[in-house]
């Protein structure tokens, strides 16, 4: 006996004398059918490790393996076949690399080719020539010939049955490899619907929500996602199960929101001297009416007893930022503490840039800690936010690190929100005896499903008015062979003062090349632009800190007339002078992308230009972006349009986060069964917001277990 088995034996006992409390908890080796060599790998590779995640392991689609075609009668539009034949002729050909197997299945119509590519040595051996197979797979077109490569193939043999609708399973080449396959899959599914029972699987819907959306019961469900007798069973457990996803999310939200609500907060009792002051002798222009709206939200909320939880958005430039200064200087105002904390250095530097600047006439230290703040200099930070000499503080993730203590934080703002995830916004509360107020703010419109998905919990404001003065930006789309008239459009508008920024597209992914085309436009750049006329700096990832900043800051101050750049300038810098903003190879950029490198021009009272610089090769999609880009500056338009192209996952960052994360729903094309979810799970809360009622017992458990699992727990 092996090491490993003889632990997993052991694992056994123990498992079977405490005597799982649920049988879905059972570890998956001990799955008839996997073992201890089978369970590692699928934790391993697909991070099914109990019985449950099994369960949820769900098929993508299903194969129709209830006919056999006779292989003279294949079809040759259809897409997967399924034949029975003798094989014959299983040869290895060529080698190394290239190493493939052929082999021949007949019956006594024809004869098809199939083919491994990989694993060539390891299936000749499994194989036997001159026995009958049961062969299924997707047929291809080589040079006219038919043939069918890595089919799933069985030995038929007396107990061997024809498959019929077959699920088929989302799974990794290593797990194949070792000879776990798409049928093993099933195989196993089916042995774990042998040992479940009904109510092992407790219905979580109550039963007038199931009614009132004729959903089916959830052990049904699960049965049918698995193994569907016909489609439409498939699509009534498709969407019953997708309808519980979201409503699972739509009801912790709605937890969220009521404990949001219901949550003390520091009281702001007075508008007071600081804020008056900055407001009648220091702001340097009129508030625009939606700016001086959102403020008397922030100042309603902060005077009610209650935490804020407000999301603030406004488009890029709507001028969010002079909101977030003057809302802590109210929280000054009131005695407290007040910190802004920005997604990345250059923004927290800009930030403590801006604001201090404001701030200085009025005799208020303003304080910048980030990762690169160190030593002395930090300790010293560090002791005056916790003894309250120092009232304002801007900075990145730093601010959440353990040691960064205050006196007194009343109010922490969060700007360009997208790329903190919820559990990070929940770190924030735990700076002070009683959580501060919140005000998160995003550039980036959101669309409706989405921000009910990922900020339901919080109350919205809205800026939906830019500044006064502003020309909206043209945006030019241009081919790579218009780049000669291109530049000299570019060298025009710096002549005439302004500035320009070119963007190099940096994908991680493709870092090495990206980084290469970057230093090639660079020097490109500086042919163009006669260096002994022109100034150019540069900023990317790769610098030191230290030597980005001081590039950028070069751009800042207006000494560089031009920036050549990666996307670390996408959000929130703020050059009023600037005017120019081309992106080079634009038909790799997102919507929301392009959209938000745009808004760093058309700042200032000149007209700005927004250059989309494609290659010659754009694909039908890349051009619909281009297209949408030149038809609208408006911002909660590209975020729609994006999120229906990309689908959500991708957006904002938020996969890292966790939540929108769902298995089958997909909050674009499901926003019907969003909206349901969202007044159903309203409705359960509004009866029984603690879920106390016997019919949410179900509910309130499955709750509970998954926010032991989930940092959603932690922000309770
Ligand atoms: P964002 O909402 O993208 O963070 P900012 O706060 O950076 O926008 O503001 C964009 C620019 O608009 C800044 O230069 C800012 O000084 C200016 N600005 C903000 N509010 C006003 C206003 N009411 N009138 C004129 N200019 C404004
Ligand atoms: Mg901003």
């Amino acid at each position: 006996m092996g090491a490993s088995s003889f632990c997993a034996g052991l694992i056994y006992y123990f498992c079977s004398i405490s005597n799982f409390q649920n049988i879905l908890e059972s570890p998956i080796e001990f799955l008839k059918g996997v073992g201890p060599q089978r369970g590692e790998l699928l934790r391993k590779e697909l991070e099914i490790s109990t019985f449950e995640d099994l369960l949820y392991h769900y098929p993508y689609r299903y194969a129709d393996r209830s006919q056999v075609t006779r292989i003279g009668f294949i079809d040759p539009k259809a897409e997967f076949v399924q034949i029975v034949g003798t094989l014959i002729n299983v040869i290895e050909e060529g080698d190394g690399r290239k190493k493939r197997l052929v082999a021949t299945l007949y019956d006594d119509t024809g004869r098809i080719e199939l083919l491994w590519f990989q694993r060539a040595q390891w299936m000749k051996k499994s194989l036997k020539e001159h026995e009958r197979y049961i062969v299924y797979g997707k047929l291809n077109y080589f040079n006219g010939i038919v043939n069918i490569a890595h089919p799933e193939i069985e030995l038929l043999n007396a107990d061997t049955s024809i498959p019929g609708r077959q699920p088929v399973y989302p799974t990794t080449e290593k797990l194949r490899a070792k000879g776990v396959t798409n049928r093993s899959f099933a195989k196993l599914t089916q042995a774990l619907f042998e040992k479940i029972k009904a109510h092992d699987i407790p219905e979580i819907l109550p039963d007038d929500v199931r009614n009132n959306f004729r959903l089916c019961g959830r052990f049904q469900a699960l049965r049918w996602i698995h193994f569907p007798d016909t489609e439409e069973h498939e699509q009534v457990a498709r969407i019953r199960l997708k309808w519980e996803e979201l409503f699972l999310s739509q009801l912790k939200i709605g937890r969220l929101r009521l404990q949001h609500t219901a949550q003390a907060g520091w009281h702001f009792e007075k508008v007071g001297e600081l804020f008056n002051t900055f407001f009648s002798e220091h702001l340097p222009f009129a508030l625009t009416n939606a700016q001086k709206r959102v403020l008397k939200e922030i100042r309603q909320d902060t005077g009610t007893g209650k935490q804020m939880n407000r999301l603030l958005q406004g488009d890029v430039g709507s001028g969010k930022t002079i909101v977030a200064l003057m809302s802590m200087l109210l929280a000054l105002d009131n005695g407290f503490q007040a910190c802004i904390m920005a997604p990345t250095e250059i923004l927290a530097q800009q930030h403590f840039f801006g604001i201090s600047d404001l701030l200085q006439k009025m005799g208020i230290q303003v304080e910048l800690l980030t990762g690169n703040v160190k030593g002395k200099q930090r300790k010293e930070i560090l002791s005056q936010l916790a003894d309250g000499t120092l009232r304002i503080v801007v900075g990145t993730h730093a601010l959440l690190e353990e040691n960064v203590q205050f006196q007194n934080l009343g109010l922490a703002v969060i700007d360009e929100q997208h790329r903190f995830g919820v559990g990070q916004r929940a770190r924030l509360w735990q700076k002070n005896t009683m959580p501060p107020h919140i005000l998160v703010m995003t550039a980036t419109p959101i669309p409706r499903t989405l921000a009910m998905t990922m900020y339901g919990d919080l109350d919205v404001s809205v800026i939906d008015e830019l500044p006064p003065g502003r020309q909206p930006i043209k945006t030019i789309f241009a081919r790579d062979n218009q780049r000669g008239r291109v530049m000299e459009f570019v060298r025009n508008e710096v002549n005439k003062g302004r500035q320009a920024y070119i963007v190099y597209p940096l994908i991680e992914e493709s870092e090495k090349m990206d980084y290469e085309s970057l230093m090639a436009g660079y020097e490109q750049v500086k042919m163009w632009f006669n260096e002994n006329k022109y100034r150019i700096a540069m900023v990317h990832g790769r610098q030191e800190a230290g030597e980005r900043e001081r590039n950028m800051q070069r751009f800042v101050k207006g000494e560089a007339n031009v920036l050549v750049a990666t996307t670390v300038i996408e959000v929130g810098v703020n050059v009023p002078n600037a005017s120019v903003m081309l992106i080079e190879s634009a038909e790799r950029f997102g919507l929301s992308q392009m959209h938000q490198l745009r808004g760093r021009v058309g700042r200032g009272a000149e007209q700005s230009y927004c250059i989309l610089l494609a290659g010659s090769k754009v694909s039908e999609e890349s051009y619909k972006r281009l297209q949408i880009m030149a038809s609208t500056t408006d911002g909660f338009k590209i975020a729609e349009e994006d999120l229906a192209m990309r689908g959500p996952g991708d957006m904002y960052g938020t996969r890292q986060s966790g939540v929108l994360k769902f298995k089958l729903a997909d909050i674009v094309q499901d926003s019907g069964i969003l909206e349901q979810t969202r007044t159903a799970a309203m409705q359960v809360l509004t009866n029984d917001p603690k879920l106390l009622l016997p019919q949410h017992y179900a509910l309130r458990e499955l709750l509970a277990q998954q926010g032991k699992q989930s940092h959603w727990g932690k922000i309770s």
